[in-house]
């Protein structure tokens, strides 16, 4: 993560870092080999290379946003400790939320999200507009559902949406201490075909439905998903009504990582698992025509673009 901060402090004009060259420095140890291919940094900054191969930063942290900007992706930003962060849609449509205790706070924007406004409580130097081009999102058509799918439920089956319900309202309330998203994502599956697209307009069998939030991959039964990123096991479920089985991975910062109709979980709730880790087996279960992963990302209660992490700027 410093390389990504670094990163930023050079991309900043030096008026936006303050008096950062006015703070002492510290020395950070880095290794040669990384030295030896990081050209801008020798290149491009102020900052000195010195015979021990340390690299001098501010003692002051770097502040800022980075991260994907645009509908249904992110921004990771640094400010204070525990600073109240603004998070805003508009001038009077507004909330508070404190950055952790390193001053990292994770503001995620939804599918039609038109404008976002962050106050990092740092002056006017820290204050975001973001405003968002609308996004192009698919028309998909979903046929062949049988009815006890698409709306005609009998009371047992109502019974078992308002269960399954209650059990992911209690997965998606996990907020694991971890920051397991900030080097981004890898793909959850390795051989796949992608069949649907964030964000895309949906019909089941003809009647539209709301828009779907996932990326769907298929692949055959029994594929391995890896977890895309470090993260605690929120919820591994095999009884849901519309997901039938599925895996939520809190990633930290209020992200978590959605996979849905497995045929098989292979993780606990609970469990801790590293980028890379089989976390369960692509089915078909619930409302689904075949085998494939829907893969879905929510930040809080926005849904975001899973695979938009897969491009997160990282060292
Ligand atoms: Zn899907």
């Amino acid at each position: 993560m410093r390389g990504l901060w670094l990163s930023l402090l050079l991309a900043l004009p030096m008026s936006a870092c303050g008096q950062a060259t006015d703070n002492p420095t510290q020395s950070v140890p880095i290794p040669s080999a990384q030295i030896g291919q990081d050209e801008t940094v020798k290149q491009n900054t102020e900052l000195k290379l010195d015979e021990l191969n340390t690299i001098q930063i501010p003692a002051q942290p770097v502040y800022g946003c980075i991260g994907i900007i645009q509908q249904g992706g992110a921004v990771l930003c640094r400010t204070r400790p525990l600073q109240k962060v603004k998070i805003g849609r508009a001038a009077n449509d507004f909330y508070y939320e404190n950055a952790d205790v390193n001053g990292e706070i994770l503001i995620g924007f939804d599918r039609d999200e038109k404008r976002a406004l962050i106050d990092l409580g740092l002056g006017d130097a820290y204050k975001y507009d973001y405003r968002f081009e609308a996004r192009t999102y698919d028309v998909s058509h979903v046929e062949g559902l049988p009815p006890s799918q698409v709306g005609n439920y009998t009371e047992a089956q109502l019974a078992h949406i308002r269960a399954s319900s209650a059990r992911k309202k209690e997965g998606f309330a996990s907020r694991a201490e971890t920051m397991g998203f900030e080097n981004g994502f890898i793909y959850p599956v390795e051989n796949y075909r992608k069949t649907t697209n964030f964000g895309a307009y949906r019909t089941y069998n003809g009647n539209p439905g709301s828009p779907h939030m996932g990326v769907d991959m298929a692949a055959p039964t029994g594929t391995p998903i890896y977890a895309p990123a470090d993260a605690l096991v929120s919820m591994a479920d095999d009884d849901l009504y519309f997901e039938g089985a599925m895996v939520l991975l809190d990633h930290g910062q209020g992200l978590i990582s959605m996979y849905l109709h497995v045929s098989e979980v292979l993780v606990e709730p609970g469990q801790e698992v590293k980028q890379g880790d089989m976390i369960a087996k692509i089915g078909s279960r619930g409302r689904s025509t075949g085998p494939h992963l829907c893969w879905r990302l929510k930040w809080r209660n926005r849904a975001l673009d899973p695979e938009l992490l897969t491009r997160w700027p990282s060292d």
